[in-house]
C-alpha cells in the first residue's frame, strides 16, 4: 500500500511516534494509502523548518525573476505529472477524472504561473513631495505562512495559496484535509524537483482539533493563516490566531443564489445551473444551491432543469465519461442525505434524487421548500438544489440575500439594466451574471458576511501575504 508522508525540511518522514490514518478511496470505499499522521510535534518541526529557510536560506531573498523561474519550473512538472496529480485527487475524494485533468491540475499550475509573473511585474507606490520629502512603499514577505485546506478542490485551493505566498518570497506549512493528502505530497516533492530550496514548502499530514491543524494556527512562529473551511471551523482558527495577533485570509462556506429572470436565455440558464448545482456532486462552496426562479419560466425552466440533471451520468470517477462521483467520505455522505429527510425538506417534493449504491447521492431538486427549511437555509454541500419561485425582482433580491452568507450569486437575464442593478445589490463577493465559476485571477475573491475575511486573488494576495513597509526620506 502507498505511504504519504509528511514532507520537512526537503525531506519526506514518517510521524515521530509513527503514527498513521487510512486514506479512503470513497469508490472502492476501501484504504489505498497510509498517511502519516502529524500532530503538534510534527507541525512546530514543519514551521521551524519553514522558519529557519525564511530566516536563513536563499529564498525570500532572491529576486522575482530567480523564484519566478523556480515556480515556472513547478508549474511545468505539474503539467508533466497532470495524470498523477488528477488521480491522487480523483481517488482521495471521488472527483471526476476528467475534471480533475482538465481543470483542477492545469488551473493549479496555472496559479502557480499567474502569481510568479504577477510579482514580478507589480508596482509599488512611489509618492515624491514637493516639500522635499520622498515617500515610497516595500512590500516585504511576512514570513512563515500556515495554509490550511479544504477537501473538495484539493490541489486547486492548495496552490490559490501557496502560489502567491512562495511568489512574495515567504515560506510555507501546506496542511491539506485530512481526507485529501495525496495531491499535496506530490507538489511538495515536485517543488523540490524543481529546485525550490528545502524547507520553502513543507507539508504536514494530520486533522484539525488537537492534532496538526490546530497546532499550525497556535504556533507564535507563523505569521500569516490563510484558511478554507467550514465557517464555523473559521471561527475556531480565529480564535486561536488572536493569542498572537496573527493575521488570518478566511475563505469559508457559502449558500450561492442562482436567480433566473423571466427574459432569461433558458438554454443558457439551464446549462449553467446544472454545473452550478451539480458539478463536483455540489461539494462547492461557490454552489448555485439556491435556485430563484420567475413564475413566468418556473414550470418550463424547472422541466428541463429535471431533465438535464437526471441525464448526469454517476459512476467510477475514474471513468472519463463519469459526471458525478461518490461523495468524499461516508460521514459526508449521511450528512448530505440527512438533508433529504422530510424534516429537513420542510416535507417539500423533492424531483429525481436520493441515494444510489455506494456513497452516490443522485442529483436531488427540492421543490419550494419552506424560507425556515434546513435545505434552504444551510450548507448542504452536496448534489442538492432548492427551487423557489419568485414574482418580482425585488422579491428575487430579498430571497438572495436572506442568508448570514455571501460569497457566490448568479443571475440570468436578458436586460442590461437589471443585470448591473441585481449584481450591484447582491450581498455577496463574487456575481456572475449569464455565467458561472469564469475567474479572473488578477480579481479579489472571497465572501461577505460568514464566508470569510479578507481577500486574495492578484493584489489582494499580495496585501495579504506581505507587510508593507513605508519608507520616508528627506531628500
Ligand atoms: P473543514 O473546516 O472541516 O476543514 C478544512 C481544513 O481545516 C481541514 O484541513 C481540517 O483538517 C482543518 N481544520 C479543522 N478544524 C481545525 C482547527 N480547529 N484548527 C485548524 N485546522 C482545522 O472544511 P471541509 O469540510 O474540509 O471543507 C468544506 C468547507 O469548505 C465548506 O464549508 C465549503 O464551503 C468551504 N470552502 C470554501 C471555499 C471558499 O473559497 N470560500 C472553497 C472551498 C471550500
Amino acid at each position: 500500500m502507498k505511504s504519504i508522508k509528511h514532507v520537512i525540511g526537503g525531506a519526506e518522514v514518517d510521524s515521530a511516534d509513527g503514527a498513521t490514518f487510512e486514506d479512503i478511496d470513497p469508490y472502492t470505499q476501501e484504504a489505498y494509502a497510509t498517511v502519516a499522521l502529524g500532530g503538534a510535534r510534527e507541525a512546530d518541526l514543519a514551521v521551524t523548518a519553514a522558519r529557519k529557510a525564511f530566516d536563513e536560506g536563499p529564498w525570500p531573498r532572491m529576486s522575482f525573476e530567480e523564484r519566478g523561474k523556480l515556480i515556472h519550473k513547478l508549474a511545468d512538472l505539474m503539467d508533466q505529472h497532470n495524470e498523477d496529480l488528477a488521480l491522487a485527487d480523483t481517488r482521495d475524494m471521488g472527483k471526476p477524472i476528467t475534471a480533475a485533468k482538465t481543470k483542477d491540475v492545469p488551473r493549479s499550475a496555472l496559479n502557480f504561473r499567474f502569481f510568479a509573473d504577477h510579482a514580478r511585474l507589480a508596482e509599488s507606490q512611489h509618492l515624491p513631495n514637493s516639500a522635499g520629502f520622498h515617500t515610497y512603499v516595500q512590500h516585504a514577505p511576512a514570513g512563515v505562512v500556515s495554509a490550511i485546506a479544504p477537501w473538495n478542490y484539493p490541489l486547486m485551493l492548495e496552490t490559490w495559496k501557496v502560489a502567491p505566498a512562495l511568489a512574495w518570497g515567504n515560506t510555507v506549512v501546506l496542511k491539506p484535509a485530512e481526507d485529501t493528502p495525496h495531491s499535496a505530497y506530490l507538489l511538495a516533492e515536485l517543488a523540490l524537483e524543481a529546485g525550490i530550496p528545502e524547507g520553502v514548502l513543507n507539508v504536514v499530514h494530520g486533522f484539525g482539533p488537537g492534532s496538526a491543524g490546530e497546532a499550525l494556527t497556535v504556533n507564535p512562529a507563523v505569521d500569516r493563516i490563510t484558511f478554507t473551511g467550514e465557517s464555523g471551523t473559521g471561527k475556531a482558527i480565529g480564535r486561536a490566531a488572536a493569542a498572537n495577533l496573527t493575521p488570518v485570509s478566511f475563505e469559508l462556506g457559502g449558500k450561492g443564489c442562482n436567480l433566473v429572470f423571466d427574459d432569461a436565455d433558458l438554454d443558457n440558464a439551464v446549462s449553467w445551473a446544472i454545473e452550478a448545482a451539480f458539478g463536483n456532486a455540489g461539494q462547492v462552496c461557490l454552489a448555485g444551491s439556491r435556485l430563484y426562479v420567475q413564475q413566468g419560466v418556473h414550470d418550463e425552466f424547472v422541466e428541463r432543469f429535471a431533465a438535464a440533471a437526471a441525464a448526469l451520468q454517476l459512476g467510477d470517477p475514474k471513468d472519463p465519461a463519469t459526471r458525478i462521483g461518490p461523495l468524499a467520505s461516508q460521514e459526508h455522505y449521511r450528512k448530505v442525505t440527512g438533508y433529504l429527510d422530510a424534516e429537513a425538506t420542510g416535507h417539500a417534493k423533492v424531483l429525481g434524487g436520493g441515494a444510489a449504491p455506494g456513497w452516490f447521492v443522485r442529483p436531488s431538486i427540492v421543490i419550494d421548500p419552506p424560507a425556515h427549511a434546513p435545505v434552504l437555509r444551510e450548507e448542504v454541500f452536496g448534489p442538492v438544489v432548492t427551487v423557489t419561485p419568485f414574482a418580482t425582482e425585488d422579491e428575487a433580491v430579498k430571497l438572495a440575500n436572506d442568508t448570514p452568507y455571501g460569497l457566490s450569486a448568479m443571475l440570468f437575464t436578458e436586460n442590461l439594466h437589471r443585470a448591473h442593478r441585481v449584481a450591484g445589490s447582491m450581498n455577496s463577493g463574487n456575481v456572475w451574471v449569464n455565467c458561472f465559476f469564469v475567474r479572473d485571477l488578477r480579481a479579489p475573491f472571497g465572501g461577505f458576511g460568514d464566508s470569510g475575511i479578507g481577500r486574495e486573488g492578484g493584489a489582494f494576495s499580495r496585501e495579504f501575504f506581505t507587510e508593507a513597509r513605508t519608507i520616508t526620506m528627506r531628500i
